[in-house]
């Protein structure tokens, strides 16, 4: 039962040897258990049904998954030194004889305490919450203790030390050694140091079992440690020069197995998946540039020729269009939307929420008045009736252009010839959505039942090159590196606490004139109440100190889509002159009126949504300005603030992110679908990513359907790691 529980709570990609014992109850699994690695954790010696659950926890639940789970640093425990010549606040390492045990402190938590002398001195050790240690101290015991010192009614001491008990009977010269001590990520209930207890008894174990991964011949040419030897090093390096070809080689294969992946997901869907042919002519193009009022720039149509070539082809296209706020993207999809269109074929442009969708619609609505083309907007709001209608005309293949939401992903939308998927900010869906899309083609029983269509994602979010390769490796790029003319550079300060009042005052003086403006507040979205309270808390705070006499209203997550939808069309229609909100306005809101934006705690957020929210304003033609308040006195906050009033190349500084804060914070947290690097890491791995990349396209080109014998392991690899997108594996 116990397992059966840890195995339904287990959602997360597979990351280790879990393949079976996630989809298995424990009872039948224990016979099919193969190999060591597929243990469950609670067979392994000291860990049980109650530790098993603290290492579910940390997402180890195999044996396989336990020696994966890497140091994320090591100590090094120098020389047992001698009591008397401790320094407070340096790491120590002593080797004592206890003389007392003190124990305080009720049940399960109790603090222990001892005295321990070496000849030299004498000096405490204490233990917090020390259950796991109470009752195995005694006095005579001879300690090795490592720890930072303390001092405490005139001793030193040490609090949590590491501890190892030595055998009195051993000659002391064999006590002085130093080592070096993997750290883990502990949780509640389970210290490092029991994990690291853990790991060994798992190691001794599973170290037989672990097989080699890559082939020879890469291990070989790129000088890449065993993957057996690499996994003991990484746990008990001999030195610590010696945990960088381990890291090394574990990065590497983390990057080649996914290069891998991706590789042969695109050989795949080249060799395999067909799309219909869209192609362009110069009849198409002057009547669909005719329905924009200002010529496209040249990125625009660098773009656009990227495009059209992608389309008119059977293969079908996976671009990914980049292109900062206000870079003209949506018309760059209307163009890509009306080609599909003039091929007779549907086209559907999805955003992430109701009121991005809406807005595009409305942007595409100026851009198509009086056109013959057939477009809706179909959202979770658009009533049951209306509902009905549009979606018979979809499957009539009457309707066109599908403007809407993830409600177009639902079964009951079928579409009749599906040409063109076009997905704004794609990454809010996640690659899973993806492949429903893609999945999705064409209502089976027509005749275009076998084609696939075409696919575009639009993000703002600039994708550093390292990113784009991995977690959108599949998805060739275009980049729109040009703002239209006549574009108002967004005007960036910091404002330190001093300067609040006259920040307040430009504020006034603006809503004065008729703007209006946005004052983001850092609130975690879908949080709790407190969060909620502070909101209003805000919001009454401004209205009634900072901008007295303006209409004020409150946008956060917490809100109903309606309400939402109510304030921001308030806002929209001029009936507001400032609007109090999170980072809910981040994506896609347009309103030119709006010139200033204000960012309070602007040092809580990542650099790339700072660019983000301040792409909502400068979108008219008024000069706009953008005010990061901070009260932070590190320097490193201030410095990366800076960036964004020195540049607005959203790249440079989603770059600058990246380096910070790592793909995590860029993308969202594990919402691009794939695993987590256990060890790479995208910023000072590149080296390392580019040799993968090239390895893996190589092996594609060898052996695109990974058959001969010599690849059998490698396949079996692929598979366990990423067991839920392996179609394309099996078919290659
Ligand atoms: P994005 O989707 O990249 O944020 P949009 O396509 O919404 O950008 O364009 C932002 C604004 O710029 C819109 O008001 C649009 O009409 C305008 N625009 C787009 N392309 C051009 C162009 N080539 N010249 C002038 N204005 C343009
Ligand atoms: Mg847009």
């Amino acid at each position: 039962m116990e397992t059966a529980r840890l195995i339904q709570s287990s959602v997360k990609p597979a990351t280790g040897y879990s393949r079976n014992s996630k989809s298995q109850p424990a009872a039948s699994h224990r016979k099919a258990i193969t190999s060591p690695l597929d243990k469950p954790v609670q067979y392994v010696r000291g860990v049980g049904p109650h530790r098993a659950r603290l290492l579910a926890s940390l997402d180890i639940r195999t044996v396989g998954e336990m020696i994966e789970y890497f140091p994320f640093r090591h100590a090094e425990q120098g020389r047992p030194q001698a009591i008397e010549t401790l320094q407070l606040n340096e790491p120590a390492t002593i080797v004592g004889i206890v003389d007392s045990v003190y124990k305080r402190g009720g049940f399960g938590k109790p603090t222990v305490n001892i005295k321990l002398s070496d000849g030299t001195g004498t000096m405490r050790a204490t233990w917090f919450n020390a259950s796991f240690i109470s009752d195995k101290l005694a006095r005579g015991q001879v300690l090795r203790l490592f720890g930072t010192v303390g001092e405490y009614d005139g001793l030193a001491q040490l609090n949590n030390p590491s501890i190892e008990w030595l055998d009195p009977d051993d000659d002391p010269a064999t006590w002085d050694y130093s080592k070096i001590v993997p750290v883990y990520r502990a949780t509640k209930g389970l210290p490092s140091q029991q994990i690291a207890r853990l790991i060994d008894t798992a190691l001794a174990e599973a170290l037989p079992a672990i097989k080699e991964t890559l082939p020879q011949s890469i291990c070989d040419n790129r000088r890449l440690l065993s993957r057996t030897e690499a996994i003991e090093q990484m746990h008990h390096p001999s030195s610590m020069s010696n945990l960088t070809p381990s890291r090394h080689r574990l990065a590497y294969e983390e990057f080649f197995m996914m290069q891998l992946a991706i590789s042969l997901q695109r050989r795949w869907s080249t060799t395999y998946a067909k799309a219909p042919k869209l192609p362009t002519n110069n009849r198409i193009d002057q009547r669909i540039r005719q329905r924009f009022p200002f010529n496209l720039t040249d990125a625009q149509n660098r773009v656009i020729n990227d495009i059209t070539a992608d389309i008119a082809a059977e293969r079908p296209m996976t671009r990914l269009l980049q292109g900062d706020v206000g870079s003209g993207k949506t018309v760059v999809a209307l163009y890509a939307a009306l080609v599909a269109v003039a091929n007779h074929r549907q086209c559907a442009i999805l955003a992430p929420t109701e009121v991005l969708a809406a807005q595009h619609f409305n942007n595409i609505e100026k851009y198509l008045e009086g056109s013959q083309v057939n477009r809706c907007l179909l959202t979770g709001k658009t009533p049951k009736a209306q509902r009905d209608k549009m979606l018979q005309a979809v499957v009539d293949g009457k309707m066109n252009l599908i403007v809407g939401t993830q409600a177009l992903l639902e079964q009951k939308v079928r579409f009749t010839s599906l040409g063109l998927v076009i997905v704004d900010e794609q990454h809010k869906f996640g690659v899973s959505q993806r492949a429903t899309l893609r999945g999705k083609g064409n209502d089976k029983s027509k005749s275009h039942a076998h084609l696939v269509p075409h696919y575009l994602v639009m993000t703002a979010t600039p994708i550093p090159r390292t990113l784009s390769m991995t977690v959108f490796g599949d998805l060739d790029v275009s980049i729109i590196d040009e703002l239209p003319p006549g574009r108002q550079t967004i005007h960036t300060q910091i404002i330190k606490p001093k300067d609040e009042t006259g920040a307040w005052l430009e504020v006034r003086r603006r809503i004065a004139d008729g703007d209006q403006a946005y004052i983001v507040y850092p609130l975690v979205e879908e949080s709790d109440v407190f969060d909620l309270k502070a909101a209003t808390v805000e919001v009454d705070r401004v209205k009634r100190n900072s901008l007295p006499g303006a209409r004020v209203g409150l946008m956060h997550g917490r809100m109903k889509k309606n309400e939402k939808q109510k304030v921001m069309h308030e806002f929209t229609k001029g009936k507001l002159d400032a609007l109090v909100s999170t980072t809910v306005i981040e994506v896609g809101i347009d309103v030119p009126n709006a010139t200033i934006m204000v960012i309070q705690h602007a040092d809580r957020y990542g650099l790339s949504a700072l660019h983000q929210l301040r792409g909502r304003v400068g979108r008219g033609s008024k000069p706009s300005i953008c005010l990061l308040m901070t009260d932070s006195k590190g320097a490193i906050a201030g410095q990366r603030l800076n960036i964004l009033c020195e540049t607005n190349d959203g790249f440079r500084i989603a770059e600058e992110d990246l380096r910070i804060r790592g793909p995590g914070e860029l993308l969202g947290t594990r919402q691009h679908g794939w695993p987590e690097f256990r060890v790479a890491n995208l910023v000072e791995d590149v080296d390392i990513l580019m040799q993968a990349r090239d390895d893996a396209a190589q092996i594609v080109h060898q052996d695109p359907g990974l058959k001969s014998p010599q690849h059998a392991d490698l396949k079996a690899e692929l598979r366990r790691r990423f067991r839920d997108k392996v179609a394309f594996i099996d078919v290659g």
